[in-house]
């Protein structure tokens, strides 16, 4: 008769463990086995068993000697960077962004195309995403790291299984994203996912931002449209069909602009780049529609920057309807902080005190809850940093790569 645990449970046991070690790893490094066994609870033989395990699978390396506080020196470890990397790419109405992130979390390549993706039809972008992914995974394999994952941020609905179910502001409707890519790159060995760039953004922050760590955080996208990637106690907000953070189709102002979505006033419409753009420059369309935003926010934060009163006054009416959809999410939630990206980040100073004002003013808890509103640090491309983090954070979960063959 078999007692005890089957062979299945100390596998499970072993693959959580091997996690905790390499999370610890990820957020004290350089750290030692000791360091590791005091902080973990596990015991000093099993955390070298573990540790012996990790540099087997070149996850991670050991990196010197440092005199502990007491004792003998101790062999420090860090997480090992070179076999692994993971690629994450993001679509927005005027550009495909590529980047590829090591375990270690080093950036090692930032592409950017060009792409009018409203102007293409889905087919078209399928085939410009494929061709751009497929250089970035190259180039990785070239320098002998093993691609661990894509993942792709689309500024829309991305449900369960990869599917685009809505992205107004791409014109796309049940695009079959992840299966068309699968196809495109013909059966890839790496893991490919599709995900929604706000929740891809809201990871990026929180593994790697001035707020690294904050256990309930928003991510605004300062794209065509505003999307939230909502964090709560440490963990993405999903929802039941995975279609959560849709604050900008919040409507502000019923008498206001109608919106990509055909509805009218919501934040997007009222506050979102494109609204900013024709607010500030009315002139900026005339050529037709815009389809790369960067000369113009260029142009809006030299007017701001000379305290032209007109650009003043309007980037204090847009922080105002941000304040208002803060003051929203505050008030369901209670973020610690709110992060606005994107094309946000440049006009943060001319945002930021109204969007403050209006939060202090509509937000029901005193001190607006704690909630801080911020501009990223992380730069553009945040979108794609979390697709990669995306399938970094597998790993973290205990879903280890195999151990490279001898
Ligand atoms: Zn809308």
């Amino acid at each position: 008769m078999q007692t005890g645990p089957q062979p299945a449970d100390f596998a499970d046991v072993r693959a959580t463990n091997l996690a905790v070690v390499l999370r610890h790893v990820r957020n004290h490094a350089p750290c030692s086995r000791a360091d590791i066994a005091a902080a973990t609870g596990l015991n000093k033989a099993t955390v070298s068993s573990l540790v012996a395990d990790l540099i087997e699978r070149r996850l991670l390396r050991e990196t010197g000697l440092a005199e502990h506080r007491i004792g003998r020196p101790a062999t420090m470890l860090v997480l090992d960077g070179q076999p692994y990397a993971a690629i994450g790419l993001a679509v927005s109405a005027d550009q495909l962004t590529a980047v590829a992130v090591d375990l270690a979390g080093e950036q090692l390549l930032s592409w950017r195309r060009t792409f009018p993706a409203l102007a293409s039809s889905p087919g078209k972008a399928v085939s410009a995403i494929a061709a751009l992914a497929s250089r970035v995974a190259g180039r990785v394999s070239s320098q002998n790291r093993q691609v661990l994952g894509l993942t792709v941020g689309v500024p829309g609905l991305v449900d369960s299984d990869g599917t685009v179910r809505l992205a107004p502001n791409l014109g796309w409707r049940d695009v079959d994203l992840r299966a068309d890519l699968v196809h495109a790159l013909r059966d890839p060995k790496y893991d490919v996912a599709v995900d929604n760039d706000a929740n891809l953004s809201a990871m990026a922050e929180h593994r790697y931002g001035a707020f690294v760590g904050t256990s309930d955080l928003v991510y605004l996208t300062g794209e065509v449209g505003i999307g939230a990637g909502v964090i709560v106690d440490g963990r993405l907000l999903r929802g039941g069909r995975g279609f959560s953070g849709e604050i900008g189709h919040v409507q502000i102002d019923p008498s206001g602009p109608r919106c990509p979505c055909g509805r009218t006033g919501c934040l997007e419409a009222m506050a979102g780049i494109p609204a900013i753009i024709r607010r500030v420059l009315p002139d900026a369309e005339t050529d037709g529609p815009i389809t790369d935003f960067a000369p113009e926010i260029d142009e809006v934060v030299r007017l701001a920057r000379r305290g032209d009163p007109a650009t003043v006054d309007s980037l204090a009416a847009v922080g105002r309807h941000l304040g208002h959809g803060v003051a929203i999410l505050t008030n369901v939630i209670n973020p610690d902080v709110v992060v606005l990206g994107g094309n946000f980040v440049p006009l943060a100073p001319w945002l930021l005190p109204a969007a403050e004002a209006e939060l202090a003013a509509r937000a029901i808890a005193p001190d607006a809850g704690g909630c801080r509103i911020a501009a990223s640090t992380l730069g553009s491309g945040t979108a794609a940093v979390g697709g990669a983090a995306r399938a970094l954070a597998t790993v973290d979960a205990g879903h280890l790569p195999p151990p490279p063959p001898h």
